[in-house]
């Protein structure tokens, strides 16, 4: 049986890190990572962004180039999925039927893209946006698509939507909240980038459930709860993702949305760590609730705990949450999470296209979202980390700038 002192899980941005940081911190044992995808690491955002509007080339997007990863002895075990953990054995067996042994094992899985569980969501012409081979599976259907269904208001979806249109296809986008990016903004900003994908062309139906997807063995149309049908040649599914832990899950480990890690990012499971989208932990600056994040600080940043934990060095996952979108020709940059927010504060005027929008919970700063205003982005994450308690009137005079408001942390 072939055994690695350090076996990873999961080739994307928590498993690259993971190995990277290892090697960076002086780990000199030997280092594996077993990857389902044919790839090489590579960075995900940009496949809902550049990479989709085909603005980026493929080669852009590795992590790191191949030499990188054989100067530091990284094995890669790429096109194999981990299907079964023996956390007593220490070892995983992939669906080829190999039986690998670990020292250590980090678990960087991810999540799959969730399917749509109606009728037709299996046919032809019905994507998600979670890898390299679904978006070339996308862009190869293209040519022969005019009418695109976008399924779900997030930011994977919006995304989608905007380089869709850029590339003149007609875009309907439903989603059925009453706002766009409901999970995880405050109202203004959903409302500023409704406008701003009605002003690009795209048709948004919000409020609005989906019965089941048309077509016979192709897609023709989405037929929505009240009966109509949105005539479609394309529907992108953007609803989340389904984390990626069951081997864990069924080796004994505890979660269930997720793998619950503790602060070292160490699993219940002895020798057995997790880290990015896979990990349930918790996270202070969501008032300690247990959460996952799905963001590549994150991912990146529990990586290099892991890592750091394996060689015995201190080490306590305490990062601020930051993320970013693209859309159009906007920029947004969040820090902080603002679920649970009292007050929604908006700093600027939309209409410019340069705004901030800054939540308080009891009079903290608890998160931003910054449209095109990286100079709040940046000196707002003071605020932030501090839970800062500016004056409210302060904090809404965009002439001000945020680095003056940094209060007292309060008690
Ligand atoms: P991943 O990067 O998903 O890596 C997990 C890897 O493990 C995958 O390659 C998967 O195939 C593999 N795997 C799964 N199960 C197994 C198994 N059993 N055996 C072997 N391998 C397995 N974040 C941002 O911060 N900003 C953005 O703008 C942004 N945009 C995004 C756009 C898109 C389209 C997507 C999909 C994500 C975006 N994200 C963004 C989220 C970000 O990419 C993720 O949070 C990040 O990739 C998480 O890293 P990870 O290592 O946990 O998982």
């Amino acid at each position: 049986m072939t055994r690695y002192d350090v076996l990873i899980v999961g080739a994307g941005h928590g498993g690259a890190q993971a190995a990277i940081a290892l090697r960076q911190n002086g780990f000199t044992g030997t280092v594996a990572l077993i990857g389902e995808e044919p790839e090489l690491p590579y960075e995900r955002p940009p496949l809902s962004k550049e990479y989709l509007a085909g603005e980026k080339p493929w080669e852009r997007l590795l992590i790191r180039q191949p030499a990188f990863w054989e100067e530091r002895n990284v094995a890669m075990l790429l096109g194999q999925t981990a299907v079964a953990v023996d956390p007593v054995a220490r070892s995983v067996s992939t669906a080829a039927g190999e039986t690998i042994g670990y020292g250590s094992l980090i678990w960087a899985a991810g999540g799959h893209a969730r399917r749509l569980p109606c009728s037709g969501g299996d046919l032809i012409g019905v994507h998600t946006v979670r890898n390299r081979g679904d978006v070339d599976r996308l862009l190869g259907e293209l040519p022969d698509v005019a009418r695109v269904v976008v399924i779900g208001g997030g930011y994977i979806g919006l995304e989608a939507a905007a380089a869709l249109t850029k590339l003149g296809r007609h875009v309907t986008l439903v989603e059925a909240q009453d706002r766009v990016l409901e999970r995880v903004a405050g109202e203004p900003l959903s409302r500023f980038f409704e406008a701003e994908h009605r002003a690009h062309g795209v048709d948004l139906r919000l409020g609005t459930q989906v019965d089941c997807i048309e077509g016979v063995e192709r897609v023709t149309g989405v037929r929505l709860a009240d009966g109509d049908v949105l005539a479609a040649d394309m529907v992108i599914v953007g609803i989340g993702i389904v984390p990626a832990v069951a081997p864990l899950l069924a080796a004994g480990a505890q979660g269930g949305n997720g793998v619950l890690i503790d602060g070292q990012c160490r699993t219940s499971l002895p020798g057995i760590f997790a880290v990015g989208d896979c990990a349930l932990h918790a996270n202070r600056f969501a008032e300690g609730a247990v959460i996952r994040l799905e963001s590549v600080q994150n991912a990146n940043d529990q990586a290099s705990i892991a890592a750091k934990t394996i060689l015995g060095i201190d080490a306590e996952y305490d990062a601020v949450p930051w993320f970013w979108s693209n859309q159009y020709e906007l920029k947004l940059q969040t820090v902080g999470i603002s679920a649970g927010h009292d007050t929604a504060l908006v700093r600027g005027d939309p209409e410019t296209r340069s705004f901030s929008v800054v939540y308080l919970r009891n009079g903290r700063v608890i998160a931003l979202d910054c449209v095109n205003s990286i100079k709040d982005y940046v000196q707002g994450r003071k605020l932030v980390v501090d839970g800062a308690t500016p004056d409210l009137a302060a904090l809404a005079d965009a002439s001000r700038p945020l680095k003056e408001l940094a209060s007292l942390p309060a008690s």
